[in-house]
């Protein structure tokens, strides 16, 4: 754990600071202590950032990767190009381009810079299909990622970084820390076009549609995931990251809800009761996905502490006001 000696700060590079996580994850730091740098190649969308420094740059090209690592101890690698189910099996070719340039380049450059720590997120969408293509699929544990086989080509990325940063672990002693984020959810994210993911387009659709009107569900809804709260995602990004442990670690809930449940809580905050229409030509990925928490409560002692309820109801809360504003 950094110790705060009077009138020094531990300084840090958030990149996707403009993104959902990494606007949190500045805010967290700074609250912590930290003198912040956030880097995106666009502002915070919703509000101000908390950065010290903010700059917009395109991590794709290596020499803005080199700026922007400058004068840091830790780097958080958030960046990067993604979005919803919808978006990541639709822009294939851009998503893996992008990222593994994002990824290289700040990994190379932290290693020049000499950074003590380096953050990466990775993503349940690292997890082999054939783990997760049935409902009685079992909650998935850190070692179960090989062979591999993911789902999708965002997966497969995530997947090569993750051996990436292995690498530079053992052979150069950069000591890198990957997450695998299962569902991330909370105020201040995407909530519409297109990037936005399930809990966000629920919620949206629920506070833009009249008591006793329709919902468009993608898929049979029976599909299921776990969903995390922010907070505990970024007290996870923490511990993590000043941890020992240099091998990938699930953070996630371990609560499964399918899709259908998901809407059911929805109204339920909201106090609606709509009639859900399923769209089964929308792609809904694999049928069942949870996260094994057992290695990460043994290994860092985290885990989720914000219920669903809890969580959806302040996420509703603010995207039912960005619905009310837009009109
Ligand atoms: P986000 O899309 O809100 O944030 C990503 C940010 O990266 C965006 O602000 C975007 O502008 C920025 N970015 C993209 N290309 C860039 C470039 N070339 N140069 C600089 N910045 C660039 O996504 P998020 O939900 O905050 O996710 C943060 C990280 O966590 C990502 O790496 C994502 O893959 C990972 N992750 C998130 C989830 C989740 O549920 N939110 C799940 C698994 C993994």
């Amino acid at each position: 754990m950094t110790e705060m000696k009077s009138g020094w700060r531990p300084r840090a590079l958030v990149t996707g600071a403009g993104g959902f996580i990494g606007h949190h994850l500045v805010k967290y730091l700074e609250d912590k202590g930290y003198w912040v740098r956030g880097v995106d190649i666009v502002p915070p969308e919703f509000e101000e950032t908390a950065a010290h420094e903010f700059q917009l740059l395109d991590l794709r090209r290596w020499p803005n990767c080199l700026q922007a690592v400058r004068g840091v101890g830790e780097v958080y690698n958030l960046a990067a190009n993604m979005g919803g189910i919808g978006y990541i099996t639709s822009v294939k070719a851009e998503v893996m381009h992008d990222n593994v340039l994002i990824n290289t380049h700040m990994l190379e450059a932290a290693r020049l810079h000499d950074v003590k720590r380096f953050f990466f997120s990775s993503s349940a969408c690292v997890y082999p299909t054939y783990k997760q293509d049935n409902s009685e699929a079992e909650a998935l544990k850190e070692s179960d990622v090989y062979p591999a086989d993911p789902d999708n080509e965002y997966g497969w990325e995530k997947l090569f970084t993750e051996r990436l940063c292995l690498n530079y672990c053992q052979e150069y002693g950069l000591e890198t820390r990957v997450a695998r984020f299962h569902n991330i959810y909370g105020p201040l994210g995407a909530w519409r076009g297109g990037r936005e993911k399930a809990p966000a387009a629920i919620c949206r659709k629920v506070a833009e549609t009249k008591d006793g009107g329709p919902i468009e569900v993608w898929g049979d809804g029976e599909q299921a995931r776990s969903f995390c709260y922010i907070d505990d995602c970024l007290e996870g990004i923490f511990a993590l990251t000043h941890s020992e442990i240099r091998d990938p670690l699930n953070i996630g809930s371990d609560r499964l809800v399918t899709v259908n449940e998901l809407v059911d809580m929805v109204m339920n905050i909201a106090d609606k009761k709509l009639t859900k229409e399923y769209d089964l030509t929308k792609p809904q990925g694999v049928r069942r996905r949870n996260s094994e928490n057992t290695l990460v409560k043994r290994l860092l002692g985290w885990e989720p502490k914000i219920s669903l309820e809890v969580g959806l109801a302040r996420t509703y809360h603010w995207i039912a006001e960005q619905v009310k504003k837009a009109r």
